[in-house]
């Protein structure tokens, strides 16, 4: 019963992302560019690669940029 619970699944729908890295487990050291991360909003764990987490956190900074500009 609710197996998938067990292990970190993909990310939730929390916006903006805001996530902590967490310690690997022995298997997820297996995922060469898998990190395991934990929403701060909802506590979700979940897994992503550093490459798409990067590119995500950097797209919301460009954002952000972009709607204080928009607010001036
Ligand atoms: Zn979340």
């Amino acid at each position: 019963m609710a197996l998938h619970k067990k292990f970190p699944g993909l990310r939730c729908a929390c916006e903006p992302v805001a996530a902590d890295r967490m310690e690997r487990s022995f298997w997820m050291r297996l995922l060469p560019g898998i990190r395991a991360y934990r929403c701060r909003t909802c506590g979700t764990d979940f897994l992503a690669s550093k490459r798409a987490m990067d590119a995500l956190v950097i797209a919301q900074r460009q954002q952000a940029f972009e709607s204080r500009r928009e607010t001036r």
